[in-house]
């Protein structure tokens, strides 16, 4: 057997020259003002490239040429089959760059290579090669009315959608809403974070090149409140599907009634509960899941299992296992092949998870972590940290941190576990650990999230739905129920004379 391949990623990055131009109407374009803005790596704080600062004006021209291409049918009227063809052509050619993609990831963002390789791209590509394989075996419908009619229900592409997606996954993120979209026959605009703009303005060149035409497929880079507002404010934008905070998520819907009632999609914020019950006889797999549930990706996930809650007599077991896992995940250079923890996205969002973790020391018990490490490089790394004996009214129980920041909760039975677990403003995901099947049925159910897991964290598969309850948003990705964001249902009746 041939010795696989040792990539130096140190040498690739350093050859490397991101494109930072917009992308409008099938060509890289500066923005209209001129404005740019620098995209810096937060694994040592060099600028790899200038983003083109898009604004109302650029979002405009977008919009143009989305609503032209739409309305001339160069995409939404081709057969599903045709569209299928095209989008597997795209993730094949996704696939075929999958090394020059998860390394703009890692130096954009600061997760570990080995996630944007291994988790990263593949997820991406499957997202888009089940979409595709998807829309030619989706029926409509015929109502049973009466013998002297005809009424059919059938599913229209929505039109004009915007896309705006935050910097955690940026590629899977834009995937989940780019692929149902596109495959349904819409043209989108899709605006990345301003902290990640690379991928995106990558893969659009691949869409043209896989034959995605001129004008379906836009990526406006800018900032949130410019470019990002002035799309969902827009009144020639048919719906706008957004990922990102709870805060902003609440912008998007005022924007979308202050506009033309533009249908939203919204995947927010979440402060997850992770319940680790007393009747739990694999506790060294759950403290694992716990710990992947928090560190993974810096803890820069909305379904982070931030709060953990111990039942008491399996607590110290648990947590023990879960410090010495945090022990061996100290944060490293992101281009390192064994780097588990990489850097946080940027300097602004380390300082706000550096002030949660002081708020912390007031209220809580810093057990492991707690500090900003690494300074020397010039880049942005904070250690696994877990705060013990916190209180649920406690800021770090209650506000997501978005950082490897875990609060541990000590709990009695399983009733106080549900009802902590349910105390909160956000409802995107939730674990239970048990091996009674009476414990796990009665805590799936009473959970508030729309995502539970039951004995795992994170499970994850394309073909399941995605998104939070309470909070944390309103509309799903993922799985075929994402295609009714995308989509308008139409009753049409035809009288048979
Ligand atoms: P995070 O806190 O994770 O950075 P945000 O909700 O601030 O998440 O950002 C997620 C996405 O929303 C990004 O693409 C960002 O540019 C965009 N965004 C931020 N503010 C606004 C806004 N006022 N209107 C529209 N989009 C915005």
């Amino acid at each position: 057997m041939s010795k696989p391949e040792v990539i130096n990623w140190h040498e690739r990055a350093a050859a490397l020259k991101p494109e930072g131009q917009a992308f409008i109407n099938g060509q890289y374009v500066s923005a209209l003002s001129g404005e740019t803005f620098e995209c810096v790596s937060p694994i040592d704080g060099r600028i790899l490239t200038q983003v083109a600062a898009c604004d109302q004006e650029d979002i405009e021209q977008a919009v143009k040429a989305a609503r032209k291409a739409f309305e001339d049918g160069r995409w939404a009227l081709r057969a599903p089959a045709e569209r299928k063809k095209i989008l597997l052509q795209f993730a094949d050619l996704i696939e075929q760059h999958s090394e020059e993609l998860a390394l703009l990831e890692t130096l954009d963002m600061g997760k570990p290579i080995r996630d944007s390789r291994s988790v990263d791209v593949p997820a991406t590509v499957r997202c888009f090669r089940w979409y595709a394989e998807a829309v030619d075996k989706l029926y409509d419908e015929v109502a049973p009315t009466s013998p002297s009619m005809l009424a059919t229900i059938t599913r229209e592409a929505l039109g004009v959608c915007g896309i705006i997606v935050p910097w955690n996954f940026p590629m899977i993120m834009a995937a989940w809403k780019l692929a149902p979209a596109l495959a349904a026959g819409n043209s989108v605009i899709l605006k990345p974070a301003e902290q990640s703009s690379l991928t995106a303005l990558r893969l659009a060149a691949l869409a043209l090149q896989a034959g995605i035409p001129e004008g379906v497929l836009n990526v406006v880079t800018g900032f949130g409140p410019t470019a990002g507002k002035s799309l969902a404010l827009n009144m020639d934008v048919d719906g706008v599907f957004f990922t990102g905070s709870t805060q902003v998520g609440k912008y998007i819907m005022q924007y979308a009634a202050e506009s033309n009632m533009k249908r939203i999609g919204l995947e927010c914020g979440g402060k997850s509960a992770h319940i680790i019950l007393r009747d739990c006889e694999h506790l060294d797999e759950a403290a694992e899941a716990a710990a992947f549930g928090i560190f993974f990706n810096q803890g820069e996930m909305c379904s982070a299992g931030s709060r953990l809650i111990l039942d008491e007599p399996v607590r110290d077991k648990v947590l023990a296992k879960i410090q010495q896992m945090a022990q061996n995940m100290q944060p490293n250079n992101p281009l390192e092949s064994e780097t588990r923890l990489g850097a946080m996205v940027d300097a602004t969002h380390t300082q706000r998870v550096m002030e949660y973790i002081a708020s912390g020391k007031q209220e809580a018990q810093l057990l492991l972590g707690g500090k900003q490490v690494r300074q020397e490089s010039g880049g942005c790394y904070i250690e696994p940290t877990i705060f013990d004996h916190v209180s649920n009214k406690a800021r770090i129980a209650q506000e997501e941190i978005f950082g490897p920041v875990l609060s541990v909760i000590t709990v009695k039975g399983l009733e106080e576990a549900l009802q902590i677990a349910n105390d909160s403003i956000y409802g995107l995901a939730a674990g239970v650990w048990s091996d009674n099947v009476n414990t796990l049925m009665k805590a799936t159910r009473a959970l508030k999230a729309g995502v539970v897991y039951a004995n795992c964290y994170d499970a994850d598969d394309i073909t399941t739905p995605f998104g939070g309850f309470k909070q944390s948003g309103i509309g799903r990705d993922k799985s075929l129920h994402a295609f009714d964001k995308y989509t308008e249902l139409k009753s049409t009746w035809l009288r048979i004379r």
